[in-house]
């Protein structure tokens, strides 16, 4: 890898209970920003996205594991090794909305669980994240036993046979378990090695059509601007195969909701790349891992607010068809999990039933949908906002328990 080369090449998820240190030990891992992009991105998509890259080095002539290292100077003040760059997506700021967690798992290559030693073992986002990884099939983890400066060393075993038990027999269950203190700087190296091991970047083929799932979108433009100094919207979020070059088409599905004559339906976007932001820099050509802003040529109003989340984008004529209806095959879980102390309402969870609405996580989209038939097995559902997805998309099914929304199973668009 060259240090110009620093484009993350694979995403990794932050998950696990709200104050464990997620964000603590994302900002540990990729140190300050390197500030080659502009303010306007910064703003727009860094920050409201909670990616952030982070380079793993490797200092020359000392063994595994103490030669791991974020810094670009070793101890013996020669300089590290880039080995490579990946990209950490967290959920922003405190939220703890399931939805969340369940479209960044969708770009999500393997997790980190961030478990603190200062308590009991599952607290409820806990259990509810790592039953998500469970569901959708994300199985290169790497658990971080965090806050271990806050503990004595008989909690901290205690803690670290806690985890070993709550994760046995789940996807999480062969997962190196690594004691940490993100906000102390104590055993990254250790982590660094851990994940180096267990989260390899999944091999793709570049050959593909390009395909990004939308998380976020915004009008970068301060106000005021003169239409001169107007800059097309952009879109954020992650390309899940095949290569973006500036200069290439782009269609965007569902794209906007048009209203002709009392009828309402929604109509592809068709634009230019214009410009590539990844791994904080401007590029000609994109890949996948990490955030990618891309500059398009369409009105900024149309990207503003998030208007263009959870929509998919990619070459005109090779995106999935968009669905305002879809029938899908259901698998269930046995129980609600994630549910606090505190909350009520029944914890088995009874067969989907027509009529009943229904979160759906679909890509990085969500949207509600009622139940229109339900059958032993599977369902069809309406949804109020359509979705661009393939056959045999996987699809997070929440039913609302209590005062939330819970996870209670995975569909298969059929
Ligand atoms: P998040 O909600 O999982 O993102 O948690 P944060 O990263 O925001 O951390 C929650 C609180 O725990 C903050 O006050 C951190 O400073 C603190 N914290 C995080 N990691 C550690 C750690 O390793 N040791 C100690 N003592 N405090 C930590
Ligand atoms: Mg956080």
């Amino acid at each position: 890898m060259t240090e110009a080369n620093t484009q993350p090449e694979v995403n990794i998820g932050l998950v696990g209970h709200v104050d464990h240190g997620k964000t603590t030990l994302v900002q540990a891992l990729s140190g300050s920003w390197t500030d080659q992009h502009s303010e306007e991105m910064k703003r727009g998509i860094s920050i409201r996205l909670g990616y952030a890259d982070a380079t793993f080095r490797r200092c020359p002539g000392v063994d595994e594991p103490e030669c791991y290292t974020v810094d670009e100077e070793c101890e013996d003040g020669s300089a590290s090794e880039p080995i490579r760059t990946v990209s950490f997506v967290d959920a922003p700021g405190h939220e703890t909305l399931m939805a969340t967690m369940l479209s960044g798992a969708s770009i999500m290559d393997g997790a980190v669980l961030v478990v603190s030693a200062t308590e009991d073992v599952p607290q409820a986002q806990t259990e509810e994240h790592l039953m998500a990884l469970d569901l959708i099939g994300i199985e290169n983890i790497v658990i971080a036993q965090n806050k271990v400066d806050l503990v004595d060393r008989d909690r901290a075993v205690d803690n670290y046979r806690q985890i070993q038990e709550f994760v046995e027999g789940t996807v999480a269950e062969d997962a190196p378990i690594v004691p940490v203190s993100a906000q102390q700087e104590v055993n990254l190296d250790l982590l660094i090695d851990a994940i180096e091991t267990e989260i390899p970047t999944p091999d793709r083929d570049p050959g593909e059509s390009a395909r990004m799932y939308a998380a976020r979108s915004f009008d970068i433009n301060r106000p005021g601007a003169t239409a001169e100094d107007l800059k097309g919207g952009v879109v954020g979020g992650s390309l899940v195969s095949g290569e973006l070059s500036v200069g290439d088409g782009l269609e965007i599905r569902p794209g906007r909701e048009v209203d002709e004559e009392g009828q309402t339906e929604w109509r592809p976007l068709e634009t230019t790349v214009r410009s590539l932001q990844a791994g904080n820099r401007d590029v000609e050509t994109a890949h996948p891992g990490g955030l990618l802003g891309v500059g398009t040529g369409l009105d900024p109003s149309l990207t503003k607010g998030d208007a263009l989340a959870g929509q998919v984008a990619g070459e005109p004529g090779t995106l999935p068809p968009t669905r305002e209806e879809f029938e899908m095959t259901v698998d269930l879980l046995d129980r609600v999990v994630g549910k606090e102390d505190d909350e009520s309402g029944e914890s088995d969870i009874e067969d989907i039933s027509t009529g009943e609405p229904l979160m759906l996580t679909v890509g990085t989209a969500t949207t509600v949908g009622a139940v229109t038939s339900a059958r032993d097995g599977e369902c069809e559902v309406s949804l109020k906002r359509p979705v661009c997805a393939d056959e045999g998309a996987q699809i997070a099914i929440n039913r609302r328990v209590g005062a939330r929304w819970r996870l209670i199973g995975v569909g298969t668009l059929a």
